[in-house]
């Protein structure tokens, strides 16, 4: 049983559908990290927010070969990395003037085969070939557990990636920024963090209900 202090424990504020001004007045409360599903959206809301210098961009929703382009310019970090493909891209696409964009590899543990996220006994050899990328910084994994599972099975699925995340780790004790194990929503960030989550991506919990997407 991990019972690690708190304070380790990153929050990322995922602000999809949610107007500028919501992500303003968190940034006025002392939040700096982000999180955005689709791409578009992320850029506009980067855009009008351009004031403030420190905030930290994530893009947590499956990315198509047609945005990566955007992503590598305007993003932070992109958790959803489900292929070798879309990381060759993003480290092409990556401007020279910026940081190498970090990166995480997203595992889909529930077999649901509309779901994004690379299979777990895949995991490990997309983890080495993602790492092996110029303009990517690999800083561990993500994942999105099944709606609607039952505790126990929620936990099993935790329990699996956490274990994946530290095989890394042992595997290559040199990779000294493999250290996120983004796992966690607003309605499972209990069971998340005990099982080792670094940073817990919460939206409703912070924000209230999100409005409906205009497609
Ligand atoms: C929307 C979303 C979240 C936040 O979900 P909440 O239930 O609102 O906390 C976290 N991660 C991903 C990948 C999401 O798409």
């Amino acid at each position: 049983m991990a019972h690690r202090p708190s304070s380790t424990v990153g929050l990322l504020a995922v602000s999809k559908l949610h107007g500028p001004e919501r992500v303003r007045a968190l940034y006025a409360a002392g939040q700096r990290a982000f999180g955005e599903n689709y791409v578009q959206e992320g850029v506009q809301k980067r855009a009008a927010l351009a004031d403030l210098p420190d905030v930290v961009w994530h893009l947590i929703g499956p990315l198509q070969s047609n945005k990566t382009r955007a992503a590598a310019e305007h993003f932070d970090w992109v958790q959803s990395i489900d292929r070798l493909s879309i990381a060759e891209r993003l480290s092409r696409q990556r401007p020279d003037h910026l940081p190498s964009l970090n990166v995480c590899v997203q595992v889909n543990v529930s077999g649901e085969a509309s779901k994004a996220g690379v299979a777990p006994h895949e995991a490990v050899a997309l983890v080495e070939q993602v790492r092996a990328l110029p303009r990517l910084a690999l800083r561990g994994l993500m994942t999105l557990p099944a709606p609607n599972v039952e505790p126990e099975a929620l936990r099993a699925q935790f329990d699996q990636v956490a274990a994946l995340f530290s095989e890394v780790r042992r595997v290559h004790p040199d990779w000294t920024d493999w250290d996120t194990l983004s796992m966690g929503m607003s309605d499972d960030l209990e069971l998340a963090v005990p099982a080792g989550s670094t940073l817990v991506r919460v939206g409703t919990a912070l924000f209230g209900a999100r409005p409906k997407r205009i497609a």
